[in-house]
C-alpha cells in the first residue's frame, strides 16, 4: 500500500499551509517510533500514570446469565481519566515535547478528549487550548470546567453546526496559523496521514495486552473482539494485533441512534458513502448533495459523521464487520452490565456490550468474546436517567 493509504482510503487531503506541519510531524514520528528512549518514557507513563496494563476481567456473571460464549472485559475504563483516550494523548503529548513544541491544541466533542489532553498538558507542563463546538460547551459544562481546572483554555466554536466536526476544522485552521510552537493532538484514528497511524499505534497497546493476557489465562486467542466505533480509535487499538490472526473475528459497533432508517443516526458504515473530509478519504454520512450530514447518537463520543480510514479498509476487505446498535439497545446494555457485574460502562462502550448480548447466547460455551470496555459510565448517568424519564440533579 502506498504511504498513508489503507486501500483507497486515507491520504492527505489538506491545504498547502498545513503541508509543512504535516511533513514535520511525519518525520518526527518516523524517528521517535523507533527510538528506544521515547518508547521507554511512554511505557513508564502508561505504567505509573495511566495504570497500565489494564485488567482483562472474566465477566463470570454476564457469561452465566447469557448462557453461551465466555466473556472477558478489557478494562480501559480503569485508566486514569476514565477511558482509552489517555493512551493516545500521552503518546502525542510526549511526541510534541520531543519535537520542542510548547503548546498543544485539540478538538473535542463531548469533552472527553479535551479533558484527557488538558490532563497530559498539566502533567508535562505544556500550554493547552481546546476547541469545542459552542453547542457542546453548553451541553457539557462539567467537562469545560474540568479543562479549565487543569489549566487549559477552551474556545467555543460557532461555525457550522457548532459541534465536533466544526471543532476539528477550527483546530486544523489554528494549527496552520501557528505551527512553530504548536502541536495538534488529534483525538481519533482520523484526519490526514500520519494521524490515523500515530493514534492507532499509541492505542495498539490495548490489543498487545489482550493477546498476552488471553494467552496467560486461556492459552489461546479469543474468537471475537468487540469494540464501539466513533472515529474508531479504541476499536483500532483493540483490533490491531489481531489483524493477522484470521481466526479472530473483529466486530465494530456503530451508533445507530434512533435507527439506521431514520435521519437520527451516526452509523457510518451502515448509512455512509465514500467521500473526502477532514483531510482523509473514507466513508462519511452525507446528504443527497454530498454534504456532511448532521449525525445523532445518545452517546456523545460516537456522534462523528465519519470513520477512520483503516476501518473503512478493514470493512472493504471483509477483515472486520461493522454492526449498528440503537440508543435503546445501548441503554439496555448499560443497565444490564451495571446490575449483573457491578460495572457501569460508558454509553459508548455499552454499544459493544449490547452486541455481545445478541451473539453470546448463540455461541458455544467454549468460545471466547473480548469486549473492549473503552470507558466508565459515571459521565452518562444523568443522560440515561433522562432517557428513562427520571429527573436527577447533575
Ligand atoms: C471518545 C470515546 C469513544 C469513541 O472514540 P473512538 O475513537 O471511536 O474510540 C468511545 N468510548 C469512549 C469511552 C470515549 O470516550
Amino acid at each position: 500500500m502506498s504511504k498513508g493509504r489503507f486501500g483507497v482510503h486515507g491520504g492527505q487531503y489538506i491545504t498547502e499551509t498545513l503541508m509543512n506541519a504535516i511533513i514535520e510531524l511525519e518525520e518526527a514520528y518516523n524517528h521517535y517510533k523507533n527510538d528506544t528512549q521515547f518508547q521507554k518514557e511512554l511505557s513508564e507513563l502508561f505504567q505509573n500514570y495511566t495504570g497500565r496494563p489494564s485488567r482483562l476481567y472474566y465477566a463470570e456473571h454476564l457469561t452465566k446469565k447469557l448462557g453461551g460464549a465466555k466473556i472477558y472485559l478489557k478494562r480501559e475504563d480503569l485508566n486514569h481519566t476514565g477511558s482509552h483516550k489517555i493512551n493516545n494523548v500521552l503518546g502525542q503529548t510526549l511526541l510534541a515535547k520531543k519535537m520542542g513544541k510548547t503548546r498543544i491544541i485539540a478538538e473535542t466533542g463531548a469533552g472527553q478528549h479535551g479533558v484527557a489532553t488538558a490532563t497530559a498538558a498539566a502533567l508535562m507542563g505544556m500550554e493547552c487550548e481546546v476547541f469545542m463546538g459552542k453547542e457542546d460547551t453548553e451541553r457539557q459544562a462539567l467537562n469545560v470546567y474540568k479543562m479549565r481546572l487543569l489549566g487549559a483554555k477552551v474556545h467555543p466554536v460557532t461555525s457550522g453546526t457548532a459541534t465536533l466536526k466544526d471543532a476539528v476544522s477550527e483546530t486544523m485552521r489554528e494549527w496552520a496559523n501557528r505551527i512553530d510552537d504548536t502541536y495538534y493532538v488529534l483525538g481519533s484514528v482520523m484526519g490526514p496521514h500520519p494521524f490515523p497511524t500515530i493514534v492507532r499505534d499509541f492505542q495498539s497497546v490495548i490489543s498487545k495486552e489482550i493477546k498476552q493476557q488471553m494467552l496467560e489465562k486461556e492459552n489461546r486467542l479469543p474468537d471475537v473482539v468487540l469494540a464501539c466505533v466513533g472515529g474508531g480509535s479504541n476499536a483500532m487499538g483493540a483490533f490491531y494485533h489481531f489483524i493477522e490472526d484470521t481466526s479472530v473475528k473483529l466486530i465494530g459497533c456503530e451508533a445507530a441512534g434512533k435507527g439506521v432508517h431514520t435521519a437520527e443516526t451516526a452509523a457510518t458504515i451502515a448509512t455512509g458513502r465514500l467521500g473526502i473530509f477532514h483531510g482523509m478519504k473514507s466513508y462519511f454520512c452525507q446528504d443527497n448533495y454530498g454534504q456532511i450530514a448532521p449525525v445523532y447518537s445518545i452517546s456523545a463520543g460516537l456522534d462523528y459523521p465519519g470513520i477512520g480510514p483503516e476501518h473503512a479498509w478493514l470493512y472493504d476487505t471483509g477483515r472486520a464487520e461493522y454492526v449498528p446498535i440503537t440508543d435503546e439497545e445501548a441503554v439496555e446494555a448499560f443497565e444490564y452490565l451495571s446490575c449483573v457485574e457491578g460495572i457501569i460502562p460508558a454509553l459508548e462502550s455499552a454499544h459493544a456490550v449490547a452486541h455481545a448480548m445478541k451473539i453470546a447466547p448463540n455461541m458455544d460455551k467454549n468460545k471466547i468474546i473480548v469486549i473492549n470496555l473503552s470507558g466508565r459510565g459515571d459521565k452518562d448517568c444523568v443522560s440515561v436517567a433522562k432517557y428513562r424519564g427520571e429527573n436527577i440533579n447533575e
